[in-house]
């Protein structure tokens, strides 16, 4: 493996496979986005760091990066394929459909900002990209791989795509009539694994565009597809998503690109495994969500969260809790205050930082091997060979890749007048001797979220996390 090459492990040849620009000019990413109908929770973020991880490291080694994420903006059905979940939020918060995507969409680009998730190079949404789906249908009717239903709904033919579920192993002889998929309008499809590219807009008034077959709307995974081979050039160096959307959100997606371009459109497929929390499942539906602006009200750094992830391989299922948040928001106070202390140190040292960050960007380099990665930058820390100054160095010239801010001095937040006052007074009921009154403060300032501590210069306080 040379210094610039990247592994990752691809889940439809089920190997470690080099990350390579097939235009040799760049290497060209698609990400499938959020639906934007809610708040995406940590485990959405998890997925979505991927994406950062990838291009950070890419960036590092060289190489120029194309990312591309969209936003799902109309299409994606809810679990039972009844509703729209844009239009069922958009009824439940009284408001406007593009309103509340656009709410949403503004939300998950302030979350990435708080774990220091770049920017993709574009956000395109599927209701601004509907000629390009038109377009993409169109070219497959007329290769035969699609047709219209008598339910006036544009179906893909599965069985005209040879290597359907390469990716997940769902092989089409297996899937068996019932098997749960989108739209069963009974008799109007061909075969009963056959999904919609374009639904007709039947009843649904919102939401919906002209089209060559009729007014309707678009089917979630023809939109990836659009969106992909139109930004991208037609052609994917690799496609990143959750672990979910194997099946079928991919395999359609795949055989909608590969019949289109006549070629393998992708060529490496990765996916992130799910985040539990505290042991269950992250589902709005079982009520066990964490959002970004869960730890920020209580005043964990939202870098710890990036810090938890980077702790798991991202292809192992990992289980989050408040007390490994709250003990990776210590460990980033710890490593911001030593790299201010090393920082100092000018002396010059045998050992050469730059191997000691070659092999740590080694580890990001083999599949993303981000536990082992910090369990270096932990050994070095520790280490009473090295140096503070070339501490300092390996630190701060990682600190990119990371993306743990380690270079920013730890503040902290502002107290607000309540909590002032609370510490105000219970330095006064101490030095009057009021024993009494200033542990009764002390338990008000917890509930707050402050702890205060008593020393030789009187009382020190922090945020209690
Ligand atoms: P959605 O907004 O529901 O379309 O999901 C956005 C992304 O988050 C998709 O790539 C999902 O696969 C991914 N995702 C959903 N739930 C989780 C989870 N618990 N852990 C990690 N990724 C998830
Ligand atoms: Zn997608």
């Amino acid at each position: 493996m040379s210094n610039e090459e990247i592994s990752l492990f691809d889940t439809k040849s089920r190997q470690l496979q080099p990350l390579t620009s097939s235009d040799g000019k760049k290497l060209r990413i698609y990400s499938c986005g959020p639906t934007v109908y809610r708040d995406a929770h940590v485990g959405n973020m998890r997925t979505f760091l991927l994406g950062d991880l990838i291009t950070r490291l890419a960036k590092q080694l060289g190489h120029k990066v194309e990312f591309i994420q969209n936003i799902t903006d109309v299409g994606h059905m809810s679990e039972d394929f009844v509703e729209d979940k844009i239009l069922a939020q958009a009824k439940a918060e009284s408001k406007d459909p593009f309103e509340i995507a656009r709410i949403y969409e503004d939300r998950f680009h302030k979350d990435l900002a708080h774990l220091n998730i770049s920017p993709a190079d574009k956000y395109p949404k599927a209701s601004e990209c509907i000629d390009l789906m038109h377009e993409l249908i169109t070219l497959l009717i007329s290769k035969n791989h699609a047709y219209v239903g008598s339910d006036n709904c544009v179906y893909f033919a599965a069985q005209s795509f040879d290597t359907y579920g390469a990716i997940s192993g769902n092989r089409l002889d297996s899937l068996k009539p019932g098997h749960r998929f989108e739209y069963t309008e009974d008799g109007a499809k061909r075969f009963h694994a056959d999904w919609a590219l374009w639904k007709a807009a039947g009843e649904r008034k919102e939401m919906i565009w002209d089209s060559p077959w009729g007014p309707g709307f678009p089917g979630w995974h023809v939109e990836c597809s659009a969106m992909s081979l139109h930004y991208l050039d037609e052609f994917v160096d690799l496609h990143l998503g959750g672990i979910d959307l194997r099946f079928p959100h991919h395999e359609d997606e795949r055989a909608q690109s590969n019949c289109a371009i006549g070629k393998e459109s992708v060529a490496l497929w990765v996916h992130g495994e799910h985040l539990l929390f505290e042991g269950r499942k992250m589902a709005k539906s079982t009520g066990n969500v964490v959002l970004v602006s869960d730890l920020i009200s209580k005043h964990i750094d939202p870098l710890a969260l990036r810090l938890c992830f980077l702790e798991n391989r991202y292809r192992s299922q990992m289980d989050l809790s408040w007390d490994s948040l709250k003990a990776a928001h210590l460990l980033l106070q710890r490593w911001r205050e030593k790299i201010q202390i090393w920082q100092k140190d000018a002396t010059v040292d045998q050992i050469n930082a730059n191997e000691l960050i070659a092999e740590v960007i080694a580890d990001f380099r083999q599949d993303l091997d981000t536990p082992r990665a910090l369990q270096k930058l932990r050994t070095i820390e520790k280490s009473e060979d090295i140096k503070d100054s070339t501490k300092f160095k390996v630190f701060s010239s990682l600190d990119n890749l990371f993306g743990l801010n380690l270079l920013t001095v730890s503040t902290k937040k502002d107290l607000d007048q309540l909590s002032k006052g609370l510490l105000e007074k219970r330095a006064l009921a101490r030095s009057s001797g009021d024993f009494v009154e200033s542990d009764r403060l002390r338990d008000e300032l917890v509930k707050l979220g402050i702890t205060v501590k008593d020393n030789k210069e009187g009382q020190s306080w922090d945020w209690l996390i």
